[in-house]
């Protein structure tokens, strides 16, 4: 097992790192940006270094601090978390090269699946189903024309090097098409300096239904199953929560085994998260793979009672996942919601100082936050500042302990999307778990006082 960790991040999940390290009897290093300094995952960490700037480009994204941080510490390895450096292939070459562990999956699956347009070939082969397509990058119009009408409208065009929901534009029409065409490239080339785009079938009204994964470095793969991601603005998930209301347990069991393919095709070892569409019909798609721990995996961890960032670390050291798929139990219900530094009706960012805060607690309510009262938060990242997880005997129970919670959560100085969570949370669709992609969408439109459009 590993001596020191280096965690090349910040916030609650730097924090939910060194929880785990510290249960495991591993020593962690905090790096941080100068805009970081009273950050608690510094105060926690038993060493810590501070690797440049607020801007995230010359901190937490510039390898060269990181590894001579790693090195001047005499760390044995570096968690990556989730964002920045966490799925940059070329960041786990440099870490191998100097005798660092990665803790993540091996760089060549981080290029594979990080290019979309190849990893939809790549799971093909298997006979994984991927939502209908073109093969690989499409470069003229001409091509992509005649490729929509053998596929039908609606399509919709994504950037290969894609994420975050950038690059990707829906037509409903050859008109559409023509004119989505270029500037879907151009906002690929300036997000991800890559202007390939590929086709897809435009799937109307599915879910966002994900598997969670974990696989050893001796083809040991068990999936944790299913998250369901609907609720979505811009592409950003805000709410999440497993079990989905959407599976039985044949599709379950098939979009688990769909999803173990994928991870053992290509000899995966950490954990990862595929992520499918599911239709109105109950077909499923492959959409991505993401080899990196995600924020929602706490609720994964409601309903499994298995800590995911300690077996991600156990398999990077090289041990071997003892976990058998008949072990993994379901119990309950677990939701999450994400709670942003934004106000609630328009969205915009509010960093600040946190003047008064108090977390809720109770029975089956975790809050996974790096803030504090005093603490300011800044304005240079993700405005996301804390995740409350609650988990109930079953979904009616976990909304309750959600709202109670939610209710009762002191936060003051700084605007939070919190009244938007307690809307959400009594939306009589949600309530019913009638939820797809659009969900926000009709929302906006029931409840007109958080409307922006
Ligand atoms: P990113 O990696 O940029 O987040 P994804 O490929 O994961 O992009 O897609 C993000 C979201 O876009 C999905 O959750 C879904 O809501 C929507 N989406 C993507 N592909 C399709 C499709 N073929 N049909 C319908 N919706 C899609």
């Amino acid at each position: 097992m590993f001596k020191k960790v280096l965690i090349a991040n910040r916030g609650e999940i730097a924090l939910r790192i060194i929880n785990a390290c510290r249960e495991l009897g591993i020593k962690t290093v905090a790096v941080y940006s100068e805009a970081d300094k009273n950050s608690l995952h510094v105060k926690f960490a038993d060493e810590c270094i501070c690797i440049g700037p607020a801007h995230s480009y010359k901190s937490y994204l510039h390898i060269p601090s990181i590894i001579a941080a790693a090195e001047i510490t005499g760390a044995d390895a570096i968690h990556p978390g989730y964002g920045f450096l966490a799925e940059n292939a070329q960041f786990a070459e440099v870490c191998k090269s100097c005798g660092i562990t990665f803790i993540g999956p091996e760089p060549n699956h981080i290029r594979l699946m990080g290019d979309k347009s190849v990893a939809r070939q790549t799971v093909m082969k298997r006979n994984v189903p991927i939502v209908p397509g073109s093969k690989g990058g499409v470069s003229d119009i001409k091509r992509m024309k005649e490729l929509a009408a053998e596929i039908g409208y609606p399509v919709i065009l994504k950037a290969s090097a894609g994420g975050g929901g950038k690059g990707m534009r829906v037509a409903w029409s050859e008109e559409e098409l023509q004119c989505q065409f270029e500037t879907a490239k151009n906002e690929a080339f300036s997000a991800f300096g890559n202007d390939e785009i590929y086709l897809e079938k435009y799937i109307v009204n599915p879910r966002h239904i994900e598997i969670q994964l974990v696989a050893d470095k001796f083809g040991n793969v068990v999936h944790l199953g299913e998250r369901e991601c609907s609720i979505q603005r811009n592409h950003q998930k805000i709410i999440e929560e497993a079990p989905s209301a959407a599976l039985n347990d044949e599709l379950r069991k098939s979009m688990g085994q769909a999803a173990k393919k994928v991870a053992s095709t290509i000899g995966y070892s950490s954990v990862g998260t595929v992520e499918f569409l599911l239709d109105n019909e109950n077909n499923f798609y492959f959409m991505e793979m993401n080899t990196r721990i995600q924020v929602e995996h706490t609720v994964t961890e409601g309903i499994t009672d298995i800590d995911l960032v300690k077996l991600q670390i156990e398999i990077a050291s090289g041990e071997q996942l003892l976990l058998k798929q008949k072990d993994i139990k379901i119990t309950g219900h677990a939701i999450e919601c994400r709670i942003n530094a934004e106000d609630s009706k328009t969205f915009m960012p509010s960093p600040g100082k946190i003047e008064a805060f108090h977390t809720p607690g109770g029975p089956g309510i975790r809050i996974d936050t790096a803030a504090y009262a005093g603490y300011t938060v800044p304005p240079y990242y993700d405005s996301m500042i804390a995740k409350v997880i609650a988990h109930g005997r079953d979904r009616k129970e976990a909304i309750a302990r959600m709202k109670r919670a939610l209710e009762m959560f002191l936060l003051e100085g700084i605007k939070t999307n919190i009244p938007l969570h307690l809307r959400i949370l009594e939306d009589e669709f949600f309530v019913k778990g009638q939820l797809n992609t659009h969900f926000m969408e009709e929302f906006f439109k029931r409840h007109a006082v958080f409307s922006t459009e």
